[in-house]
């Protein structure tokens, strides 16, 4: 039986990025067991592809909607060919798994293909992909399965013609109208990729308006983009109550503020969360202890530590719930991995950046003026509006604004809110700040280049 430090099952952004930290930096002998591909979900099903998709697209929209303004005739952006940014879309995920796989290799971490179920407190077996079964014995293990797609109890909803967004990241054939189920970061993000590519889109939110975890001037900004700029229909306090298939498409019947609402569309989007994934994870010849692990809703629950009820088992990741953002299982994992060596964890776990790669782009961290008036804390909000920002004029993305929150009395940098171009690379700049405890006049002192979208920052913050 082959002897490890650690056993990590599942190679996510949690898993894998774990693996490295535990091999590099705590020269830990690692096993990796991974039942589908190197990168999980991130790479494979969600923030890589996405991406790589809203590029395309938002590139193929600017041109269409603005070529001429720029003097860029014969672009009329006439046609697409959808297989062939799918294809390109391939591509980038192989090259980005080819670089996983060679982190592995460098950082001497052993990959085994296939399925890892928990036994006992340090013993997993793994079901290899390619037959056969292989025992492992590990000091600690991590669990790190992520998760997959909710799919809600509605009649109609498990019928050809309504996906997921593991299907939808697949689509290569041609499509007149999209409703999406769910107003949150990853209907959005779909919304953005399809209506750019000229398909009539619709959203279908239960909440009283879209991304609600984000601040509330920018969801109602958003929306009302949406509709202005890419023609997107947007109905926020509706319920699904059925899918149904007609000659003309699939019909979605909802209830808007208690009316009944009906809309045909080709396909039908299904974006309402994602649940912990836990399948193969533990069997019947698994001990009572891993089999009683203590879960709750689905999700496996751990202490601040990342220790799930047994000893020497970890869990990090979109597994135990909370907010499943790749970067948030890295730290987990990471953290993790520093506390089986007695070692304080490498990042701050309070300063947890989100971003939405709409058009424009989201960003906030910290806290939002919402949450500070709901807290009690008194605040000095600044915000810039870029429309007098000169990058922003010349690349024709003057919409937006940065906003930024500090305490009334320190001016300690709390929070910042950014819809604008670039704001998914730019709020690591707040982070910074919060986490440095830098305040207004701290960050203020920084020269901004010019012409720069970050000039922005520098204006929100006289
Ligand atoms: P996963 O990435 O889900 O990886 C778990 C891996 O474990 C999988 O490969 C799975 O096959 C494997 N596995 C499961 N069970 C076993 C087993 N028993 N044995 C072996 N292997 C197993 N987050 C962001 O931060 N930014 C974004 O822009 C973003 N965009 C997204 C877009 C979409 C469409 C989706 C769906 C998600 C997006 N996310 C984004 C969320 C992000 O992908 C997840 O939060 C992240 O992948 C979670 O990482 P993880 O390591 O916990 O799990």
């Amino acid at each position: 039986m082959e002897k490890y430090d650690l056993i990590i099952i599942g190679a996510g952004p949690g898993g894998y990025e774990a693996a490295i930290d535990a091999a590099k930096t705590y020269k830990m002998k690692v096993a990796l067991i991974e039942n589908r591909q190197l990168g999980g979900t991130c790479l494979n099903r969600g923030c890589i592809p996405t991406k790589t998709l809203l590029h395309t697209a938002a590139l193929y929209h600017e041109i269409k909607a603005h070529g001429e303004e720029l003097g860029l005739t014969g672009t009329d952006g006439d046609g697409f060919d959808l297989e062939k940014i799918q294809e390109r879309k391939n591509a980038v995920l192989d090259q980005l798994r080819g670089g996983i796989a060679m982190l592995m290799k460098t950082n001497k971490v052993t990959v085994y293909n296939g399925t890892g179920t928990v036994l006992d407190k340090g013993r997993v077996r793994v079901e290899l992909t390619d037959g056969g079964t292989e025992e492992l014995e590990g000091t600690n293990i991590m669990i790190a399965t992520g998760s997959v797609p909710s799919l809600p109890p509605i009649p109609g909803a498990d019928q050809e013609g309504v996906v997921t967004s593991d299907q939808m990241l697949e689509w290569n054939r041609p499509l007149n109208s999209l409703l999406i189920v769910g107003g949150g970061v990853i209907g959005c993000e779909f919304a953005s990729v399809f209506s750019s590519l000229g398909v009539k889109v619709t959203i279908v939110e239960a909440l009283d308006r879209i991304i609600a975890n984000m601040d509330k001037e920018i969801g109602q900004n958003l929306k009302m983009l949406m509709k202005r700029v890419k023609g997107i229909d947007v109905h926020t306090k509706s319920t699904v109550t059925e899918i149904r298939k007609s000659e003309d498409g699939m019909v979605c019947c909802f209830t808007e503020k208690d009316k009944p609402m009906e809309v045909t569309a080709d396909l039908i989007l299904i974006s309402i969360g994602r649940r912990a994934y836990t399948e193969g994870l533990f069997s019947e010849e698994s001990s009572k202890e891993i089999r009683t692990m203590k879960m709750e809703k689905g999700r496996i629950l751990v202490d601040s530590h990342f220790r799930t009820s047994v000893p020497g088992i970890y869990a990090i990741g979109d597994v135990i719930g909370g907010i499943q953002l790749a970067h948030v299982a890295t730290a987990e994992g990471r953290s993790a991995v520093a506390a089986m060596n007695g070692a304080e964890p490498p990042v701050d776990m309070n300063t947890i950046p989100s971003c939405i790669y709409t058009n424009p782009e989201i960003a906030s961290v910290g806290i939002s003026a919402e949450h500070a008036k709901a807290q009690g804390i008194e605040i000095v909000s600044q915000k810039y509006p870029m429309g007098g920002n000169g990058k922003s004029i010349l690349s024709l993305q003057k919409r937006g604004f940065i906003k930024v929150i500090a305490d009334a009395g320190t001016h300690k940098i709390l929070g910042a809110q950014m819809m604008c171009a670039r704001a998914t690379d730019m709020i690591s700049q707040f982070s910074q700040a919060i986490v440095s405890g830098l305040t207004l006049e701290d960050m203020a002192k920084t020269i901004y280049p010019h012409p720069t979208f970050s000039e922005g920052i520098g204006e929100a913050l006289k």
